[in-house]
């Protein structure tokens, strides 16, 4: 009988090994991917959709369509634990799903858990795909002038800030909230490149200012200000899917800890990649480009694993490009402590995101 390789989440990591075992099947195993929604939203165009630059549908890939252009099966599901003694994985709607080898790549999700009522009255970025599904009604349910405040200065929420003027223009009034300075894990330069162009669009940025809590109203700070805010987004840093927590799997800093060659530290028979992962000892910042590098060592590591043969260790780069869009179709290029901005850095970026979905459009 064949034995089965299950994978866990659409991801940017999983679309690669769908694609690599799909061009080059591994004798006597099955693959198959479980995902919990049938599409997965390309995030680095969300800031472009927002904007207006693209339609909704132009981030989607469907999961299901590129499964089977490569004859891998595809299940809809969301997984709530992982049962190891039985090798199996559990989904919310009570069914289970066995595996031999096991991947996941199931993301992150906004780091919210400081932040009260922020489940009731704020609108988290992600997942990208229900952000944008409901932010479109948000907007048009509030009428002119609208106050928006987005909270969290890191890349997300700066891309968010400036596409929504864009959008917006003068008819809403932007507030940027930051618990630190905005881009703090980048150079003081980019932060300042930044500040210049908030200020010259008249987005209040408001840094060093942690929320306490949100109002349907309001965002409290836990200085005791309150900023007057109509609709709230959070693009606050990315923290570990609740579930992960009760694997019983090792984690480090909540995130599934895995070995240089992406198997979990307690079991070498399941590996994870993506926001969701984290090399022990090595974290790296929770950005899609190391997603999307870790799929060709995953797909060799898989396939080691499934032939007995020896894995390969993978080390994720410390320096990456980054390429942050402006609202406008103009965008800055960071790399270590150099960056570059202009409307051909867009054109870029847009270039590498389209090619992206496509990659995987059948
Ligand atoms: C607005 C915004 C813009 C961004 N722009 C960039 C950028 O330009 N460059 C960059 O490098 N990073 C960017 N990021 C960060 C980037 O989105 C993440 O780092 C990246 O998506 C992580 O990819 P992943 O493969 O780990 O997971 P994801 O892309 O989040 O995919 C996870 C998949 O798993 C599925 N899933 C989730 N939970 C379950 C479950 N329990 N069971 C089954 N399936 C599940 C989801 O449906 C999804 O298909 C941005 C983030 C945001 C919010």
């Amino acid at each position: 009988m064949k034995r089965q390789i299950v994978l866990v989440g659409g991801g940017h990591t999983h679309l690669q090994i769908v694609e690599a075992f799909g061009r080059r099947p591994l004798d006597g195993w099955h693959v198959l991917l479980v995902s919990s929604e049938r599409t997965t939203a390309y995030s680095g165009m969300a800031p472009g959709v927002i904007a207006g630059h693209y339609h909704p549908d132009e981030l989607e890939i469907d999961l299901e369509k590129l499964c089977a252009v490569h004859a891998i099966p595809f299940r809809r599901g969301r997984a709530i634990g992982i049962d190891r003694r039985a090798r199996r994985v559990e989904l919310e709607d009570g069914s289970v799903v066995p595996y031999d080898l096991l991947s996941l790549d199931v993301g992150s999700v906004p780091a919210t858990a400081r932040i009260r009522r922020a489940c009731e009255h704020a609108l988290p970025v992600k997942p990208i795909g229900t952000f944008l599904g409901r932010l479109e009604p948000a907007l048009q349910a509030r009428a002119d002038h609208a106050r928006v405040t987005i909270v969290g200065g890191g890349p997300a929420g700066v891309e968010i800030a400036l596409a929504l003027h864009h959008r917006l223009g003068a008819r809403a009034a932007l507030s940027l909230v930051a618990a630190g300075a905005i881009l703090e894990n980048h150079p003081p330069r980019l932060g300042n490149h930044f500040r210049e162009l908030l200020e010259r669009r008249r987005i209040a940025l408001i840094e060093n200012a942690a929320v306490d809590s949100v109002r349907s109203d309001a965002v409290c700070l836990t200085d005791g200000r309150s900023l007057a805010s109509d609709l709230t987004l959070l693009a606050t840093g990315a923290a570990p899917p609740a579930w992960l927590a009760r694997t019983g799997l090792q984690l480090a800093n909540g995130f599934l800890a895995v070995r240089p060659t992406l198997q979990s530290l307690s079991d070498p028979d399941i590996f994870a990649a993506g926001d969701c992962a984290e090399i022990a000892g090595y974290p790296r910042p929770k950005a899609g480009v190391f997603a999307v590098h870790a799929g060709r060592p995953l797909a060799r590591n898989l396939r080691a694993r499934a032939e007995g043969r020896p894995l390969l260790a993978w080390s994720p780069q410390k320096n990456y490009l980054a390429l942050l869009a402006t609202g406008a179709k103009h965008a800055v290029a960071v790399r270590g402590r150099f960056f570059v901005a202009g409307r051909w850095v867009w054109f870029l970026k847009n270039w590498i995101d389209r090619s992206w979905v496509r990659r995987f459009t059948p």
